[in-house]
């Protein structure tokens, strides 16, 4: 059974590094931009919920950080 309209533009394997991957908004992470890379990202000091690690797509994990709000967001439910 095919899946109900998949919400549009699937982008092939284009992860936009400095957007977070689950709301879209700028991650603001030190690492995605080659002027602050150097500096502490304040993805070193915050821990990150699992539930939202599970959350992220395949594509996503390793390339893209997430945003503060979603990394410390709490699993709805
Ligand atoms: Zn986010």
């Amino acid at each position: 059974m095919p899946l109900p309209t998949d919400s549009g533009a699937r982008a092939a394997s284009s992860v936009d590094p400095a957007r977070c991957p689950l709301c879209g908004q700028a991650n603001r992470c030190a690492q995605s931009d080659p002027a602050t890379r150097k500096l502490p990202c304040w993805c070193f000091s915050t821990p990150v919920s699992p539930g939202t690690l599970a959350r992220l797509p395949e594509e996503a994990r390793d390339k893209a950080c997430l945003c503060p709000n979603c990394a410390t967001l709490d699993e709805p439910g």
